[in-house]
């Protein structure tokens, strides 16, 4: 058993059976077996059931959403946004099905084509921050292609993808088709990252475990996904509208309480109005209301542990300039006010690590070469944002920053139709739209001679 506590009141909500090293190997067996049965079933049943899922997902929303809420502490209202996006990608998933396909390439001497198919048993290892949305990110695609799915989600925030098992037990499938394991990444975890029956990890967590987990699955040569850490930036050009840019950027760092792989945790403003911004960055920080997630007028929940609090505190260094407009709430919870931090040193560990909480760095930059320069200046990759009315400027800064999703006036990343994913140590491999169908398929070329 494994005690799961609600960060926003410190209870102790549900108490999961952790699953043995011993069971693994069983584990992998009924997928492979299941892999087998699916792939081999006709397109129409594989479609049918992913938009069973989808169905049986929409019709226990509020349940989805109420767990997620009490296990991670986000706002409901974040909640059921991101449940309805679960149930959306077992649509966009089930609709992918029977428009992959490869190519016919002009050869001589014959016809040449590829084929895309199933990699086989596909293990997803998920985190804590987003636990149900990017779990199904990597799970509805992984069984289009025709794969088995064992998820392992974060031993803090099982809860969710507990609840989707259930789900799944409602459709018709394949037994051991999608089979859910829980326990610490260093033995549950580890042990499928090194077994010879998966053919593919799908990891979202740090760079840290990201590295750990390459070296794991070398050994079986396995496929992989990594999704990892970022340290992202939002880029305020003097002619942006000032206003709209301090409002979303509010939301980009501080929201899920900055536990976000793509919080504009840096946000570099240009020198001439970088006063008048951070006023107005204040300014809307101050209407970000922390405290009951339950409440649907909260922006901004607790924290999801004990240890990972202190670590985010740690690095309000006291010799830096650091405002905090609003305050958190007092009483048992992981809670933390929203705070910014102007003008710090470029080089202070506050710039250049990803900190996962409700803390932002406001830099000065002067021209456009060098808010590129500043942006890149991280060995993160993930997102980043740009705000002016400037298109050709949009397009210049959009082409030199180093990372796999940008938005212009905008501060969104993840779109269910769009490739998501990172550039150097933020990971590769891409999430979402038809790019995720070539990460869950093995290619293969056929030429017959003619
Ligand atoms: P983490 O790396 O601590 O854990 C992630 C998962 O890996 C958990 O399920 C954990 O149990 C498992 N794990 C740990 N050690 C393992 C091992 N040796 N073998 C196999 N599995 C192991 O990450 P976290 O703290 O849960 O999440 C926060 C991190 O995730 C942040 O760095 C954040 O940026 C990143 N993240 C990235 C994305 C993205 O899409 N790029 C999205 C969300 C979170």
């Amino acid at each position: 058993m494994s005690q799961i506590v609600n960060p926003s009141n410190l209870e102790v909500i549900a108490e999961p059976t952790v699953t043995p090293v011993e069971r693994i190997d069983e584990v992998v067996e009924r997928a492979t077996r299941a892999q087998r049965q699916w792939a081999g079933l006709p397109q129409r049943r594989r479609i049918e059931a992913l938009r069973r899922l989808a169905e049986l997902i929409r019709a226990d929303a509020e349940t989805l959403a109420q767990v997620e809420t009490a296990n991670v502490g986000k706002p409901i209202g974040d909640s059921r946004g991101e449940v309805a996006m679960v149930a959306d990608t077992f649509d966009y998933y089930a609709g992918a099905i029977d428009k992959s396909f490869g190519d016919t390439i002009p050869v001589d001497g014959g016809l040449d084509f590829t084929v895309r198919e199933p990699i086989g048993v596909v293990t997803v290892i998920a985190p804590w921050n987003f636990p149900l949305v990017i779990a199904a990110w990597n799970i509805a695609p992984a069984l289009a292609c025709g794969n088995a799915v064992i998820v392992k989600p974060a031993e803090l925030t099982p809860l969710s993808v507990l609840e989707l098992e259930r789900i799944f037990a409602q459709v018709d499938l394949p037994d051991g088709l999608f089979q859910v394991v829980h326990g610490p990444g260093s033995t549950v975890g580890a042990a499928l990252t090194e077994h010879p029956g998966v053919g593919k990890i799908s990891f979202t967590g740090s760079t840290q475990t990201g590295q750990t987990i390459m070296r794991a699955s070398a050994g079986t040569m396995k496929r992989l996904t990594l999704e990892l850490g970022g340290k992202s930036a939002a880029v305020v050009f003097a002619d942006a509208d000032l206003e709209r840019a301090a409002s979303a950027s509010t939301g980009a760092v501080f929201g899920n309480s900055g536990q976000d792989c793509c919080a504009r945790s840096r946000v570099l403003v240009q020198r001439d109005v970088y006063d008048e911004f951070v006023a107005l960055f204040v300014a809307a920080t101050s209407t970000f209301t922390v405290g009951d997630p339950l409440d649907s007028t909260t922006a901004m929940g607790p924290l999801v542990s004990a240890p990972h609090l202190d670590k985010v505190r740690s690095f309000l260094d006291p010799a830096l300039d650091i405002v905090a407009p609003v305050p958190g709430p007092s009483g048992p919870g992981h809670w933390m006010a929203p705070h910014l931090v102007l003008d710090p040193p470029r080089e202070h560990r506050i710039v250049r690590e990803e900190i996962f909480g409700p803390v932002v760095a406001v830099l000065p930059f002067d021209d456009e070469q060098d808010a590129i320069a500043l942006a890149n200046d991280t060995i993160f990759g993930l997102s980043g944002s740009i705000w002016t009315r400037d298109l050709g400027r949009a397009i210049r800064v959009a082409r030199g920053l180093e990372s796999g999703s940008i938005s212009v006036n905008s501060s969104t990343s993840v779109r269910l139709q769009t490739p998501f994913g990172g550039f150097k140590q933020s990971g590769f491999g891409r999430e979402l739209g038809m790019a995720a169908m070539d990460g869950y398929t093995e290619l293969k070329n056929v030429f017959i001679s003619t």
